[in-house]
């Protein structure tokens, strides 16, 4: 049932879930996933998207934002947006759950699974976790965060973390109240690439992650280990540019994992969840 619903930013909210279980057999970095056909409300245009692509609509998946450690379960989701000219379909799922969820509601939910979570062992593989993400990329993440500030005393954390504007932030006083608490071992730098006003503060920056923010914020890229969430080329991207005969634009994954081999980072230290 839905416990709460949480506007983050004008088009993310986060539900709130109460389950009836004390614990919840997840970890953090898991994803649960949400089968359209159960909402009533989407029943006719499920059936014409169904009838459009000449396939059933599948299940979607959505990070947790909660840890397990944490009362509740919570998931976070961001609106997909329809551009006329470049959007093939509408999108299903996502504008009901941000849009439409109310406290009361049920909701059915499977899971819990996923590979983007930390080994037992991973403080003695590293001391120092690079959270590299963009918009919605920041769930996982958060989860990955709150989960090692308790658990990992070892651990020191850099979160990087892309967005067009200060509004579309997720998490924002969240990850500033985190930070808070554990300055010797949090440091978040948000880089916002379409911000028109003034910057706030020394840890936003203007732009992209660039390789050069990378070193910057990666001085040991060796011993670092990183987990990167965000936007990726998609299959419809990639067929897309195929029928045009050009190369798919690289997204947030291509570019930032570009960025980590520049700075030196090895492939076999950089973790990755693509939401294209
Ligand atoms: C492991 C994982 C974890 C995720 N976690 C989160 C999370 O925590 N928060 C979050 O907000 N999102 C998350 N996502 C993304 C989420 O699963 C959905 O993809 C997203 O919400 C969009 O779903 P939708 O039903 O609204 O849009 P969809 O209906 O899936 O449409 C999305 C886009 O795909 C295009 N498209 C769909 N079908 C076709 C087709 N047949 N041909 C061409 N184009 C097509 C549409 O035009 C549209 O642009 C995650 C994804 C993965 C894989």
């Amino acid at each position: 049932m839905v416990a709460d619903v949480i506007v983050e930013t004008p088009d993310t909210a986060t539900l709130v879930l109460f389950t009836g279980n004390d614990r919840l057999d997840y970890l953090p970095g898991h994803f649960l996933t949400i089968d359209p056909h159960q909402f009533d409300a989407l029943e006719r245009f499920t059936a014409f998207l169904e009838d459009l692509k000449g396939k059933k609509e599948p299940p979607r998946a959505y990070s947790m934002a909660s840890a397990p450690h944490e009362k509740y379960l919570a998931f976070t989701v961001k609106e997909e947006r329809y551009t006329s000219g470049s959007t093939k379909y509408p999108p299903l799922l996502s504008p009901l759950l941000v849009r439409l969820m109310s406290k009361g509601m049920r909701i059915a939910v499977t899971g819990f699974t996923g590979p983007y979570t930390l080994p037992d062992d991973i403080e003695s593989k590293t001391d120092h976790l690079v959270h590299l993400c963009a918009g919605s990329g920041s769930v996982p993440n958060l989860s990955i965060l709150k989960h090692a500030l308790k658990f990992h005393s070892k651990l020191r954390h850099t979160f990087l973390y892309s967005n067009k504007t200060w509004d579309d932030v997720i998490f924002r006083a969240q990850l500033a109240a985190l930070e808070q608490e554990h300055p010797d071992r949090l440091k978040v730098i948000h880089s916002l690439t379409r911000e028109q006003n003034a910057v706030h503060g020394p840890s936003v920056r203007k732009g992209r992650i660039t390789a050069d923010l990378l070193r910057e914020f990666i001085p040991d890229p060796t011993a670092s280990i990183v987990y990167a969430c965000g936007p990726a080329v998609s299959t419809w991207d990639r067929a897309a540019a195929k029928a045009a005969g050009v190369a798919p634009t690289p997204r947030f994954m291509e570019s930032v994992i570009a960025g980590l081999r520049e700075i030196g980072v090895p492939d076999d230290r950089i973790k990755r969840e693509s939401y294209g």
